[in-house]
């Protein structure tokens, strides 16, 4: 291989780095600089919290013992994703109109309207442990299967006379949400990190994640949407829907448009921080970023100001490409019993490829074909009355 010939050159001249790119060497690395704090183990039970009260998870104080259970999402292979593509294949969302998705597709607001909704924040269902907190075998993200499934029997009962969800394609919204939040709270760990990293590199170790963390939740953070990574969160969660739904319209489309209109109708009822969501979404994300790095870098007043951090925000950091682990692959679990786990798995049949892409197994077509039979029937009238009123005009003389 052409690379294992450079590699070997860069050996034989001493100048392939002691410390290689594997995780691994960068989190024993932060330990050893001591960067890194003790986890608590097991002071808090997943469930335990009261997700009426939106009370939240926080993720250095939780873990999961291998003793309590916990599975692992894997990738599906080809093959796998395959045979439940034929599995699913003459499946349709169940109790969906074509009305329906033809009235989202028009205004996906008004699809919301009727909505009550008891919107819960995603870390009352979820949460990121950060690798900030060994034990290392820990991190990652944990998705709270019982929680999840008592807020989407709720969601099912509130949205079902809107005839727009199946129960199925309704869970897959929420656990993209959910996880795309928490995938937010990774981002921001692999940006402190590379910070420390950077920063250590010119003699300069301070443990900018642990403090950032600390102040953050203390009363000294005086942000007006403080807790301002969790509005971020959200935000983010909302502007991935947005990213993923940039394709012709048909049912997924009015489908993610309406969930993300009912998202911004209920952002409100989350607790503080996380209600400030609407801040951020689309291109605001970039001075919310800016604000957040200003945090992270321990001088949240005057650098924001001082400095282009905005600049930074927008093209380096935090995004997608800062994570220290892509969407796919970063550890996540599933956290409950077998019951749930099973009636999870009955609404999600590939949860990995649901989280990060929304992938869904069943048959829209129907749909899809509603909605571009409407859009034909839309341009053809509206063409007929642009003639009628053109020959209308030309019966006046002027
Ligand atoms: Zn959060």
């Amino acid at each position: 291989m052409a690379t294992g010939g450079i590699a070997k050159s860069l050996l034989n001249l001493g100048l392939m780095p002691e410390l290689s790119q594997d995780l691994d060497v960068l989190l024993n690395w932060l330990h050893e600089q001591e960067l890194t704090a003790q986890g608590g183990c097991m002071d808090v039970v997943p469930g335990s919290l009261n997700a009426e009260k939106a009370e939240c998870y926080s993720g250095e104080r939780v873990a999961i013992a291998q003793a309590t259970g916990r599975q692992s999402v894997q990738r599906l292979k080809q093959r796998e994703l395959k045979a439940l593509k034929e599995r699913f294949k003459n499946t349709q969302p169940s109790g969906v109109t074509e009305e329906a998705v033809w009235g989202a597709v028009q205004d996906p607001r008004t699809a919301v309207r009727v909505l009550d909704w008891n919107k819960l924040p995603a870390d009352a269902m979820a949460f990121y442990r950060p690798f900030h907190y060994p034990p290392f075998d820990q991190w990652g993200i944990y998705l709270l299967i019982g929680p999840l499934l008592s807020y989407h029997r709720r969601l099912v009962e509130l949205s079902g006379k809107q005839r727009l969800y199946s129960p199925e394609v309704l869970m897959h919204l929420v656990l993209f949400e959910v996880f795309n939040h928490e995938f937010f709270h990774h981002l921001v760990e692999s940006t402190a990190t590379t910070l420390e990293v950077l920063g250590a590199a010119r003699g300069d170790k301070i443990p900018l994640y642990l403090n950032y963390r600390q102040w953050a939740r203390g009363e000294q953070n005086t942000y007006p949407h403080a807790p301002l990574e969790e509005a971020l969160a959200n935000a983010y969660a909302y502007n991935s829907l947005s990213f993923i739904s940039r394709i012709k319209a048909g049912y997924r489309t009015a489908a993610i448009k309406t969930y993300q209109a009912a998202i911004r109708k209920h952002w409100h009822l989350e607790p503080k921080g996380y209600r400030d969501a609407e801040y951020y979404i689309d291109g605001a994300y970039v001075p919310g970023g800016a604000h957040l790095l200003a945090q992270l870098l321990g001088r949240p007043a005057s650098t924001v100001n001082e400095t282009p951090l905005s600049c930074i925000a927008k093209t380096v950091m935090p995004n997608g490409f800062t994570a220290m682990m892509a969407k796919p692959d970063i550890p996540t679990y599933l956290v409950g019993n077998s019951e749930e786990l099973m009636l999870f798995n009955k609404l999600i049949p590939a949860p990995n490829e649901a989280y990060t892409q929304l992938f869904w197994p069943y048959n829209t077509e129907k749909f899809d074909r509603y909605v571009q039979e409407k859009k034909e029937e839309e341009k053809k009238s509206k063409l007929l009355a642009k003639q009628r009123i053109s020959s209308k005009q030309g019966v006046f003389p002027w």
